[in-house]
């Protein structure tokens, strides 16, 4: 019973903090002395390092991955009456996005080992309409792009990777997130696993001119000062972000081998304990690198919400990513979508929980959890 007294939040962005205050504090009291805090010599630097860190020739940095997401399809002249394929089984913003341009999504039904949207689907719902094939790397695991970017070239059409979750993340051919479509996006939401000290984002790609259209369009598409020859917006990164980022960044790949750790401690663990009957742990896909922006279980749909009760009621976080697939939402309902149409999806939604995962947890932390889903699985009738 004492492992239930120990505290496990879903995610301790304070342990991570008093590992970085030093490296940190410096440069944000630079950034204040300069009060340079729009561009600047942080925001073109973070470009860089993150275009080189996903080996994509350009990146632009922007206000969040909502906005990279936005942004970019923008700028691909993605507009109404255009068909963009994608899952239902994301976060709001990758659809949210799309509808925000007037766009209705095509989804395809995910992989239920993956999460990831099934690939052998996509061809099937191609048409004349379709303008873009938008899969999300979710959890931290990248989609197979290679057989995406081939119907996507045969059709004459984009491809956008949604790598909010996935910075760092690789496929078996080594490829990372962020260069293995025409276009990807990021997000430097706290949570995610390279994290800012507030909202940021980034779009990388190989494509020059595309690049260079989306610098400027986050800055109202202006060029020169004053002068408009495309719309555009406030889409800018802060230099305060970019210069916490930089710091970050470095620690990066550490991070990612930490949660790989504890990844597999806790496979060790669940089996350990005799529970891989009741919880099925991630699915690794063979050869690639998983970097577990989330650790994702999936048990009896009838023990679901009762365990993440009992694991709250413990002290153990664990969350719901995502209760309501986006084809499901109260806001997209004109679209005609009901339940049964994409039914991976929709399991997902019913039976899985993430659990924490980030890269400070001790042994000790991971013991309690696993014991502490032991007991509330065995507890519940
Ligand atoms: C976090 C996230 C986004 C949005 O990023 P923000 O920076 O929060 O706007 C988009 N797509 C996915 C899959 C995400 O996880």
């Amino acid at each position: 019973m004492t492992a239930t007294r120990i505290q496990v939040p879903l995610l301790d962005l304070k342990a991570q903090y008093a590992t970085l205050r030093d490296e940190i504090r410096p440069v944000v009291d630079e950034i204040f002395e300069s009060q340079w805090f729009i561009g600047g010599p942080h925001v073109g630097g973070l470009e860089e390092e993150v275009a080189a860190y996903v080996g994509a020739k350009h990146a632009v940095g922007v206000t969040s991955g909502t906005d990279a997401l936005l942004l970019s399809m923008w700028a691909l002249g993605v507009e109404p009456g255009d068909e963009v394929i994608t899952s239902p089984y994301t976060f709001f913003a990758t659809v949210g996005s799309m509808a925000r341009l007037g766009v209705v999504p095509r989804f395809v039904d995910i992989d239920p080992t993956t999460y990831n949207l099934d690939v052998n689907q996509v061809a099937a719902v191609m048409n004349d309409k379709t303008k873009l094939i938008a899969p999300v790397h979710l959890y931290g695991q990248c989609v197979d792009m290679d057989a995406l970017n081939k119907l996507a070239c045969d059709a004459g059409i984009s491809t956008l990777e949604d790598a909010a979750q996935a910075i760092g993340s690789r496929t078996p051919s080594g490829g990372k997130a962020g260069s293995l479509g025409h276009v990807a996006c990021f997000s430097f939401f706290p949570s995610k696993n390279l994290g800012g000290a507030g909202d940021g984002g980034m779009i990388t790609t190989n494509d020059g001119d595309l690049a260079h259209k989306m610098s400027v369009m986050r800055n109202h598409g202006m060029e020169p000062k004053y002068y408009h020859k495309m719309n555009g917006g406030n889409f800018r990164l802060d230099a305060l972000q970019a210069g916490v980022l930089r710091v970050k960044l470095k620690h990066l790949d550490a991070w990612h081998e930490g949660r790989r750790k504890n990844a597999a401690d806790y496979r060790r663990l669940f089996a350990d304990r005799g529970l891989l009957d009741q919880v099925t742990l991630p699915h690794e896909i063979d050869g690639g690198y998983h970097i577990y922006n989330q650790f994702i279980i999936r048990v009896d749909p009838a023990k679901r919400d009762p365990l993440v009760k009992y694991l709250h009621d413990h002290s153990i976080g664990a969350e719901i990513y995502y209760p309501v697939p986006c084809h499901l939402q109260e806001c997209f309902s004109e679209w005609g979508y009901k339940v049964g149409d994409f039914p991976e999806s929709e399991r997902a939604a019913l039976q899985t929980l993430a659990i924490p995962i980030y890269p400070e947890l001790t042994d000790e932390q991971k013991e309690a959890v696993v014991d502490t889903i032991a007991e509330g699985l065995s507890s519940i009738s």
